[in-house]
């Protein structure tokens, strides 16, 4: 279980290479063809077995409409972890989604946005979450606590922070005045 917990974005770093796909790795590159080196949200569904892409706009988590640009979100319930994104559209796992806090539900769908416009750096797309979330109302201090509850399990690995550690970071990014 707590491998399951522990929130990262490998799951789509492995589908990339299940699917034979090169995953953007590079920011630039992100925002200057960002549906065009990875899967499309349809090629994708099929891959997973999912019939649900939720059109940009449409998508409500707890009641609120979130938006990312305009990009679907796959739900993709066989997903081994909560979300994931590829240039282009986002994954969410809606059985592990339902488990979590508001807060985190909504922290978790900004990270994956934050994919989107700022690339792979799992800190930075924290950061653009947690400031996204001050900035429309979403995130309190206390929702802040327990996106880092959530985080605590998480084991530091080569790709990804220790959750304290990540933690500690949005604690100073959704402190700073300027937004990104
Ligand atoms: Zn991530």
């Amino acid at each position: 279980m707590a491998a399951m917990r522990a929130f990262s974005c490998l799951a789509g770093h492995r589908l990339a290479k299940l699917l034979g796909v090169v995953l953007v790795v590079s920011a630039a590159t992100v925002s200057a063809a960002p549906a065009q080196s990875g899967p499309t949200p349809e090629g994708y569904a099929a891959h997973v077995g999912s019939s649900k892409i939720i059109p940009p706009g449409s998508l409500r988590l707890d009641g609120r409409r979130m938006t990312c640009g305009q990009r679907p979100t796959v739900i993709d319930d066989q997903l081994d972890d909560y979300g994931a994104a590829y240039p282009g559209f986002l994954i969410l796992n809606s059985k592990l989604m339902a488990r979590v806090p508001t807060s985190v539900k909504l922290w978790i769908y900004a990270h994956e946005c934050g994919h989107q416009f700022r690339g792979p750096d799992e800190e930075t797309a924290d950061c653009f979450a947690v400031q996204r979330g001050r900035r429309q109302g979403w995130l309190t201090p206390e929702g802040l606590e327990e996106i880092c509850a959530f985080i605590r399990p998480s084991k530091g690995s080569s790709m990804h922070f220790s959750g304290s550690h990540r933690c500690e970071s949005m604690r100073r990014c959704f402190a700073d005045p300027k937004v990104q």
